[in-house]
């Protein structure tokens, strides 16, 4: 069985802190709830945007019940915005050292998903305007789910409806720069190779035990080698 290789984007294939990313998310507030907010004091990192938006709008006061049905319309919206913003631009000066390189050896060779809290307009629009959409047919977006582990069991669900194939959790792993990547993993029973290319070190991320962690995804040879100790790594052993 192919193993299932699932990217996160911010920190992971890409730099993170896009700042058209925050206005799109914060233009479609503005638009679906009429609230001014700002994202001082919320948690950013490895959070889906429904989770972003959900504490933001808690900030405000807003009741629960209003925040979850404006939820679908504000990602929606969110989306669009971010492809207004972004209006061409690119994103490969974007893109993280040995990113590229990875992925065309891995393509063809396993399958590869991106599972990511970005809205799913978000998403696609910064992949194609870093230029490896391509390698990413399909995803498991931040407006799929509550929480990012529940996340896994989506990208199962399409990479299974694409290729054919039945897949494991044990064939998974999730390749992501923050705790909550591997939290996501060890609470959906994918294993993880986590990389301190985002707002995290070596040290801050070994720390919640990860099946390996890189400093950056350059060394494609050794990256390759440890999925491949993965992909053989019996069920529940590290
Ligand atoms: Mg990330």
């Amino acid at each position: 069985m192919p193993q299932v290789l699932l990217f996160d984007i911010d920190g992971t294939l890409i730099k993170p802190g896009d700042p058209i990313h925050q206005q799109a998310l914060l233009d479609a507030v503005r638009t679906v709830y009429q609230v001014e907010a700002s994202l001082e004091g919320i948690p950013l990192g490895g959070m889906l945007d429904s989770q972003i938006v959900r504490l933001t709008l808690e900030k405000y006061d807003v009741p629960a019940s209003d925040i979850r049905s404006g939820l679908t319309e504000t990602m929606s919206i969110m989306g669009k915005r971010y492809g207004e913003l972004l209006d061409g631009g690119e994103r490969r000066s974007w893109l993280l050292p040995g990113v590229v390189e990875l992925l065309s050896r891995l393509n063809g060779e396993r399958v590869l998903s991106v599972l990511t809290g970005n809205a799913s307009g978000v998403a696609r629009a910064k992949l194609s305007a870093a230029g490896i959409d391509y390698y990413f047919p399909h995803g498991a977006y931040g407006d799929s789910a509550d929480h990012r582990y529940e996340l896994v069991a989506v990208a199962i669900e399409r990479v299974t409806h694409t290729t054919g194939e039945t897949f494991q959790e044990t064939d998974v792993v999730l390749i992501g720069d923050t705790p909550r990547d591997i939290e996501a993993a060890r609470e959906s029973g994918a294993k993880v190779l986590a990389v301190a290319t985002g707002r995290y070190s070596v040290d801050d991320l070994a720390e919640h035990d990860p099946d390996i962690v890189f400093e950056d995804l350059s060394e494609t040879e050794r990256v390759l080698h440890e999925l491949n100790a993965m992909a053989d790594s019996p069920r529940g052993t590290r």
